[in-house]
């Protein structure tokens, strides 16, 4: 069944912050020398959820999954939330933030969907571990190319240009890896493939 279209308000926004700030620490206390990471989706505009957004997101979560079982990552505690607000993942890992870090910043940087993941990485101590610290660039903006941040703080772009640019990655991206895709939505009872 499709879910009727959420507009996302700003005490939502501001109640599901406050939501992973306790789970982040929820986290960091309860498995302790493990490090943090919150996978959420960035998604320009009051729509934060849909059938497109979900594939992406699990399309992240299933890549974040398979560099940690390459890598031989063991994996405390993984949990997805869904809400109105957007698809949140959390993971407890026994491994260096630092580590995590690269491996994640590489994901963002070569998976096709990368750009729209945001994958922040806690250290034991509750920290935030920086792209920059690791040798790595700042987030680009999904329409001009210019730091995310500046663009996002300054509204720089319509909201409706954005949110075409997030579908063209999407369906792209759907186009080019149709076998796996396809499952999902069966899976998900989702049969609306318009591209074919
Ligand atoms: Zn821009």
């Amino acid at each position: 069944m499709e879910k009727a279209v959420h507009y996302v308000t700003v005490p939502e926004i501001l109640e599901a912050r406050d939501k992973i700030a306790l789970w982040q620490e929820k986290l960091r206390q309860e498995y302790f020398g493990c490090c943090v990471v919150i996978f959420t989706m960035n998604i320009p505009g009051p729509e934060k959820t849909g059938q497109f957004i979900h594939i992406a997101f699990m399309e992240g979560y299933k890549a974040i999954g398979d560099i940690l079982k390459q890598k031989d990552i063991s994996v405390a505690f993984s949990l997805i939330q869904e809400e109105c607000t957007g698809y949140v993942a959390f993971f407890a890992l026994k491994e260096k933030a630092g580590i995590i870090k690269k491996y994640m910043a590489d994901l963002e940087i070569s998976h096709d969907l990368g750009r729209l993941f945001d994958i922040d990485i806690l250290d034991k101590e509750g920290r935030t571990v920086s792209r920059q610290d690791f040798g790595y660039g700042i987030r680009k903006c999904i329409l001009c190319g210019n730091d995310a941040k500046i663009c996002g703080r300054s509204r720089a772009h319509e909201v409706a240009e954005l949110k075409k640019r997030v579908n063209t990655i999407i369906i792209n991206y759907l186009k080019n890896e149709r076998v796996s895709v396809r499952s999902d939505l069966n899976a998900a009872n989702r049969t609306t493939i318009y591209w074919i």
